[in-house]
């Protein structure tokens, strides 16, 4: 897809940040750039219209700036995936295992409902811990999830292999 390498050639790698030994992938260029971002979210678009997904998740933070858009573009319903202590309602959570501590995501409970088909939007894959306890989520309701869609894969750390043999689809690759 020549789309794909304006999208790439927009991502800023941020050494040290937000500690020393980590190379940041800063997507915030890619807002500023038009024809790049909605090259990003027409290619989402595109791959996951017609195909039968009522719920997209958006995985907080940079998976609110996608997902709303490719939901409302296929006709879905978007569902945000937080972290702990913001949804205002009953929830489930999901603890997962971070390099350092722990985190956790939740989903307000009725949000989705046993059989809907569930798209997972991030911005990056690292270790897949994220992904993962976002697909937990959705198929404790009883919900099938059909894919996980992010921005950038960080291939070097495996994460795919955490995800259990479901599909991921990725628009860059950084090493
Ligand atoms: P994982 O759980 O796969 O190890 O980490 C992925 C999560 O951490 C995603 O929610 C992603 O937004 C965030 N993340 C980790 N590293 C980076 C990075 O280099 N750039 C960006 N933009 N997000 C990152």
């Amino acid at each position: 897809d020549p789309r794909i390498n304006g999208i790439k050639t927009t991502i800023r790698v941020v050494p040290d940040f937000p500690k020393p030994g980590i190379m940041f992938q800063d997507i915030t260029p890619l807002f500023l750039e038009p024809k790049a971002f909605k090259d990003s979210v027409d290619i989402f678009i595109e791959r996951y219209q017609g195909k039968n997904i009522s719920v997209v998740a958006g995985i907080e933070a940079r998976g609110f700036i996608f997902g709303p858009s490719i939901a409302l573009a296929i006709g879905a319903k978007f569902v945000p995936l937080r972290k702990p202590k913001k949804l205002p309602g009953e929830v489930i959570s999901e603890e997962y295992i971070l390099e350092y501590g722990r985190d956790c995501l939740e989903m307000h409970v009725g949000a989705v409902e046993p059989g809907e088909r569930a798209l997972v939007v991030d911005d990056l894959i690292a270790t897949g811990g994220t992904l993962c306890a976002a697909m937990n989520l959705l198929e404790r309701v009883g919900a099938e999830v059909v894919e996980c869609a992010c921005v950038i894969e960080l291939p070097d750390l495996k994460g795919r292999e955490r995800l259990n043999g479901k599909p991921l689809y990725v628009l860059v690759e950084a090493h």
